[in-house]
C-alpha cells in the first residue's frame, strides 16, 4: 500500500513514517491534485474509455501525467474534448478510495481500470461515510480556509461525525470480544471489500455488525479527515491482509487466522490513541516532553511518541555503539492535559523529523564546525522557538485575512442584492413609461415609497470591486499557505 498522497516537499528525509506494504516501490507517485473541488474552465481532462467508458469519471492532467501516463494502463485512457464553458468538474482521481483502488490495480497487475469506475460508482443504502471527505471541498476557497483551521490554534476538535446507522467492528480472534473502540461505517466496509476483494472471502470472520445490526449512534474511525496518516495506516493493514489471502501466498486457515490477528492487534493498539494533531494545538490530548531538562519546548503527541521516539529508543538500547546518544536522556514525561493547551506536536511533519534526526546525528558525531553536542541541542531549541514564533505570526496574519475576506464577500453579496433591486426598479420604471406612453392612468405609481431606488450600474461596479478585493485577499492567503508549507510546516 503506497502513501496515497503527494510526495512531501524535497526537505523530507528518510524520517520515520507509517508502515506501508512492501510491494509498493514501483507505484508511480500521486500528484498534488489542484482540482479536488469543482472548478470551471479547466482544460485537458481524461476519461477511462477502454474497454468500458466511464463518462462520469474525470481525471485531471496532473494526476494523469503523474500516475497513469507512465504505466501500461494509459492505453485505456483518452483525452476528453474541451468541457463546455462554465461547466465545473472535479478530479475523481484525487479521491482517497480511488487512489487506493489504483494502487491495488497496479500491485495486482489487473487487466484494466474497471475497478476505478466501479469504486467511483459505489452507492450505499445508508449513505456515504458520515465523515466529510477531506479531499472534496465544495469550492477551492474551502481548502484554503481549511489550511487556516490547521494553523489558527483553535484546538484539535474531532473531525468524526457521529451518525445513527448500522456499524461494524472487528473481533479479537482469540477471545471473540468485539473491539468496540473502533467502529466503521457500511460505506467504508463496502469500499474495502470492493477494492481489496479477497477480503470478501473472510468477510464474516472480519466485520461484525455492532449491537446485532441495530442502528446506533457512533463514529466511523476508518476514514477520518485530518487523520490521513492514520487512515492510510489502517487501510494498509487491510490491504496487507487481502494480499495474504491471494492464491500466490498459499493461504491456510492458520495463516489466515494469524493475518486477521495481526490486523486486530494493530487496530486495538492504535484505536485508543488520538492521531497527531499536526499544526493544530493539542488541546486536552495527552502530550509528552521527552527531554524536559535539555529541550523543554520539544512537545510531542502520544501517537508520535509511540510511533517514532519509542522505536528509536529500542534501537538505541540494542545498539552496541559507544558514541554519545541523545536518546539516552529521553524520558516519557507526560504533561498534565489541563495545562499548556496551546502546545503543538513537534514531530508532526517530515521537516521536523529531519531536524530531530539531525540533532541525534550531530550529538553523537559533532561536526568540526560545532563546538560540542551542547551546540546541537542549542540549535534545535532555537529552531523550535523560531518555529513557534512564526506559527503565531502565521495564525495572526491568517486571522486578519479571514476577516477581510468575509467582509469583502459580504460587500459582494450586498451590492449584488442592491443591483437586483435596482434592475427590478428600472424595469418597473420602464413599464410605467410604457403605460404613460400609451396614455393610461397609472394609479399605483404613488405606492412606490422609495424615492431613490438603487442604481444598478453603481452597485454592479462596486460589487465587482469588492469581488476583486476578495480575490486579492484569497491570493494573499494562498501565498501565506505556500510559505508555511514550504518553509515551516
Ligand atoms: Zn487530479
Ligand atoms: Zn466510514
Ligand atoms: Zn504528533
Amino acid at each position: 500500500m503506497p502513501v496515497i498522497r503527494p510526495p512531501p516537499p524535497s526537505h523530507a528525509s528518510s524520517s520515520p513514517s507509517l508502515p506501508t506494504s512492501t510491494s509498493t516501490s514501483k507505484i508511480p507517485p500521486f500528484a498534488q491534485c489542484k482540482y479536488t473541488a469543482y472548478t470551471a474552465n479547466v482544460p485537458n481532462w481524461y476519461q477511462i474509455t477502454t474497454p468500458h467508458h466511464f463518462p462520469d469519471f474525470d481525471i485531471c492532467a496532473d494526476c494523469y501525467n503523474a500516475s497513469l501516463a507512465p504505466t501500461p494502463y494509459s492505453r485505456f485512457i483518452s483525452p476528453l474534448p474541451q468541457k463546455p464553458e462554465g461547466v465545473s468538474t472535479r478530479c475523481d482521481f484525487s479521491d482517497l478510495w480511488i487512489r487506493v483502488a489504483w494502487a491495488w490495480i497496479f500491485m495486482q497487475k489487473q487487466e484494466d481500470l474497471g475497478l476505478l469506475g466501479r469504486v467511483a460508482g459505489l452507492t450505499n443504502d445508508e449513505g456515504a461515510c458520515p465523515n466529510l471527505d477531506p479531499s472534496s471541498f465544495e469550492t477551492p476557497e474551502d481548502e484554503d480556509f481549511d489550511f487556516l483551521a490547521e494553523i489558527d490554534g483553535t484546538g484539535v476538535g474531532d473531525a468524526r461525525q457521529p451518525a445513527t446507522r448500522i456499524w461494524y467492528c472487528l473481533r479479537d480472534p482469540a477471545t471473540g470480544a468485539e473491539l468496540q473502540d473502533w467502529t466503521v461505517c457500511s460505506d467504508c466496509v463496502q469500499h474495502l471489500l470492493t477494492i481489496a476483494s479477497p477480503l470478501q472471502d473472510i468477510n464474516t470472520q472480519l466485520f461484525h455488525p455492532v449491537s446485532n445490526g441495530q442502528k446506533i449512534l457512533a463514529t466511523c474511525d476508518l476514514k477520518v479527515p485530518k487523520e490521513e496518516d492514520r487512515t492510510i495506516a489502517y487501510i494498509d493493514q487491510f490491504i496487507q491482509l487481502a494480499e495474504s489471502l491471494l492464491p500466490a501466498s498459499s493461504p491456510s486457515p492458520t495463516s489466515t487466522a494469524q493475518a486477521v490477528s495481526s490486523l486486530t492487534s494493530y487496530i486495538r493498539r492504535w484505536a485508543s490513541i488520538p492521531a497527531c494533531p499536526k499544526s493544530r494545538t493539542m488541546g486536552g490530548r495527552p502530550r509528552y516532553v521527552p527531554f524536559p531538562q535539555d529541550i523543554p519546548e520539544f512537545t510531542v503527541c502520544q501517537e508520535c511518541y509511540d510511533l517514532h521516539l519509542e522505536p528509536l529508543l529500542q534501537t538505541q538500547l540494542q545498539s552496541s555503539s559507544t558514541k554519545p546518544n541523545f536518546l539516552a536522556k529521553m524520558q516519557k514525561l507526560q504533561l498534565p492535559t489541563t495545562l499548556f493547551a496551546g502546545l503543538t506536536c513537534n514531530l508532526s511533519s517530515p521537516r521536523l523529523h529531519a531536524e530531530f534526526t539531525a540533532l541525534l546525528n550531530e550529538y553523537s558525531e559533532p561536526k568540526p564546525s560545532s563546538s560540542s553536542p551542547a551546540s546541537a541541542i542549542a540549535d534545535f531549541r532555537t529552531l523550535l522557538q523560531t518555529r513557534n514564533v512564526r506559527l503565531q505570526e502565521f495564525r495572526q496574519k491568517g486571522s486578519v485575512l479571514k476577516t477581510q475576506y468575509a467582509q469583502h464577500r459580504q460587500a459582494v453579496q450586498f451590492h449584488y442584492e442592491m443591483m437586483q433591486i435596482g434592475i427590478a426598479s428600472e424595469n418597473a420604471q420602464h413599464t410605467l413609461q410604457a403605460f404613460e406612453t400609451l396614455g393610461r392612468e397609472v394609479v399605483w405609481r404613488t405606492e412606490n415609497t422609495d424615492p431613490t431606488p438603487p442604481d444598478s450600474s453603481t452597485h454592479m461596479s462596486q460589487g465587482l470591486a469588492a469581488e476583486s478585493q476578495a480575490n486579492a485577499v484569497l491570493a494573499n492567503l494562498r501565498l501565506l499557505r505556500k510559505e508555511w508549507v514550504e518553509n515551516w510546516e
